[in-house]
C-alpha cells in the first residue's frame, strides 16, 4: 500500500468521516458516465429473538437458605410440575413438591459444596449446612430436577401434576393430574380424578 492509500485508511479508520463521505468526494471527479450507484445505506436485520436468546442465554443464580451454597442455572427449565411421588415426599419432608427440570449442563454449582446421596436411584444434593434440598440427578435422562421453591419468584410456572398415585393430599387445580409419569417422561396419560 502506498504511502497515501495508508493515510487515507487511517484518515477513515479514526473516523474521520464515513467510507461513504469518502467516496463521495472522490466520485465527484470522475466523468458522469463512469459513475457507479451509490451503494443503498446499510440497515441491520431485525433482530431474531430465538437467536438471541439462545446465544445469550439467561443465567439464573439459586442460593441455599443458608447463602454457603450458589447454583447457577443456564436457559429457562424444560419442564415444571408438581411431584407427588414417595421418594419427594421423603426428601422435602412434604406432601408434594415443586420441580423445575433443566439439562444437566445448565446447572452448575458455583459456590460451595452440596452433600449428595442416592434415595432409590437418583443422586439428591443439598446444603450440608442448612440443609436446604437444592436439586436431583436424572442421569437416564441427563437432566437435572432443580427444587422450584429456589427459584426467583414468578418463574415457577408449571404445568402438571405427576405421581399422583402416590398422593396424601388431593390438590384442586386446573392441570393435569397424571397418576404416574406424564407421556414424556415414558409414562402414560392415566390421570387421576380429584
Ligand atoms: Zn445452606
Ligand atoms: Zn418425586
Amino acid at each position: 500500500m502506498c504511502p497515501a492509500c495508508i493515510a487515507t485508511a487511517a484518515w477513515i479508520a479514526a473516523g474521520t468521516t464515513s467510507a461513504g463521505a469518502f467516496f463521495g468526494i472522490v466520485l465527484k471527479d470522475l466523468p458522469r458516465r463512469g459513475r457507479r450507484k451509490p451503494a443503498r445505506a446499510y440497515e441491520p436485520a431485525p433482530p431474531d429473538p430465538d437467536r438471541a436468546s439462545h446465544s445469550r442465554a439467561k443465567t439464573t443464580e439459586l442460593r441455599c437458605l443458608c447463602g454457603a451454597i450458589q447454583i447457577q442455572l443456564s436457559g429457562k427449565p424444560t419442564e415444571q410440575f408438581y411431584c407427588h411421588c414417595d421418594d419427594c415426599q421423603a426428601t422435602h419432608g412434604a406432601a408434594y413438591t415443586g420441580v423445575a427440570v433443566y439439562p444437566a449442563a445448565a446447572v452448575k454449582v458455583s459456590e460451595g459444596e452440596p452433600a449428595t446421596w442416592t434415595l432409590t436411584r437418583l443422586p439428591r444434593s443439598r446444603c450440608a449446612g442448612c440443609g436446604t434440598h437444592l436439586f436431583a440427578q436424572v442421569p437416564s435422562l441427563g437432566v437435572c430436577a432443580v427444587s422450584a421453591n429456589l427459584l426467583p419468584v414468578g418463574e415457577f410456572r408449571p404445568q402438571f401434576h405427576q405421581q399422583c398415585r402416590y398422593a396424601v393430599l388431593p390438590v384442586q387445580d386446573d392441570l393435569p393430574h397424571f397418576a404416574s409419569f406424564p407421556p414424556q417422561f415414558g409414562g402414560t396419560d392415566e390421570r387421576v380424578e380429584w
